[in-house]
Parts: structure tokens; C-alpha cells; sequence
């Protein structure tokens, strides 16, 4: 399988509870290496900027209100098959559908404030990262 490069976000729930640690554990365990990684507090204009995709969905303000309420950690992660890995260890997006061990069901609060973002697609993956990071910023 490919090396790829994925986007990850440690939300506000989980930064707030300072579990950027054990969450970057998680990553490293399963293969994953950090090769950019920022702490920043998003704007509601830029989170929801980040999250267009989902402007008609009906959680769309909370989701925005959500990411801009608390610093987020912002993060490449690079490795084999890494978009489809990184979803796998993060678990689904509703934590009591995640299996045990993943990230969203040991962390995750609700289906809102479920601890992590990951991109879902080698495209997505691509757009994502360069909305947080230059290419001089990522070093693998
Ligand atoms: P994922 O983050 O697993 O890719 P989606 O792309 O479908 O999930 O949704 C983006 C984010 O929007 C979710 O991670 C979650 O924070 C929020 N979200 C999704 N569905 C709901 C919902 N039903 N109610 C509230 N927030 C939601
Ligand atoms: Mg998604």
C-alpha cells in the first residue's frame, strides 16, 4: 500500500481535557508518524471554512460554534494507507457506534464533541492539509 498523508484535528472536547497526548499515543501505536502537528484556536469563520462541505447539514452552526470554542490541535499524519488507518483507529463518528479501544469510543463525548477530525479521501486529505499547513511546515 501507498505512503499517504492525512489530516487530523484534536477538537476542543478533547484539548480542553488534555488528552492531546494519549491521543497522539493511539497514532503512534498503530504506525502513524506526526510529521506536522500546530495547536491553534480556530475563528468560527475559518472552522466553518474548514467544514463547508457540511454548510446544509442541521448541526452545521454547532459544529463551527464547537471547533472555535477552545484551542484545536491540528496535525499531518503520514504512513501506509494512512487516510483509511487513521479513520480506523479514530472509530465512527458517533462514539456509541465506535469500536472499543478506537480513540472516539474511549474519548469521545457525544456525536458532536467526538474528540477527533480525520480526512476521508486521498482529495479531501490533500485540500485539508493545505488549509492548515505549508509544504515547509511538514517534515516526514
Ligand atoms: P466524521 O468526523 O466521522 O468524518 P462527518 O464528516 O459526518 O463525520 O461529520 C463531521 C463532524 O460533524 C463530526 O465529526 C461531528 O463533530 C459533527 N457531526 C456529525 N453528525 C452530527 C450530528 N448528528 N449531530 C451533531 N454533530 C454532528
Ligand atoms: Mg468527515
Amino acid at each position: 500500500m501507498a505512503i499517504e498523508r492525512t489530516l487530523s484535528i484534536i477538537k476542543p472536547d478533547a484539548t480542553n481535557r488534555n488528552l492531546t497526548g494519549k491521543i497522539n499515543a493511539k497514532f503512534e501505536e498503530a504506525g502513524l508518524r506526526i510529521v506536522a502537528q500546530k495547536r491553534i484556536h480556530l475563528t468560527k469563520e475559518q472552522a466553518g471554512k474548514f467544514y463547508a462541505v457540511h454548510a446544509e447539514r442541521p448541526f452545521y452552526d454547532e459544529l463551527c460554534e464547537f471547533m472555535a470554542s477552545a484551542p484545536v490541535v491540528a496535525q499531518v499524519l503520514e504512513g501506509e494507507g494512512a487516510i483509511a488507518k487513521n479513520r480506523e483507529v479514530m472509530g465512527a463518528t458517533n462514539p456509541a457506534d465506535a469500536e472499543a479501544g478506537t480513540i472516539r469510543a474511549e474519548f469521545a463525548e457525544s456525536v458532536g464533541e467526538n474528540s477527533v477530525h480525520g480526512s476521508d479521501a486521498p482529495e479531501t486529505a490533500a485540500e485539508e492539509i493545505s488549509f492548515f499547513f505549508a509544504g515547509i511546515e511538514i517534515v516526514g
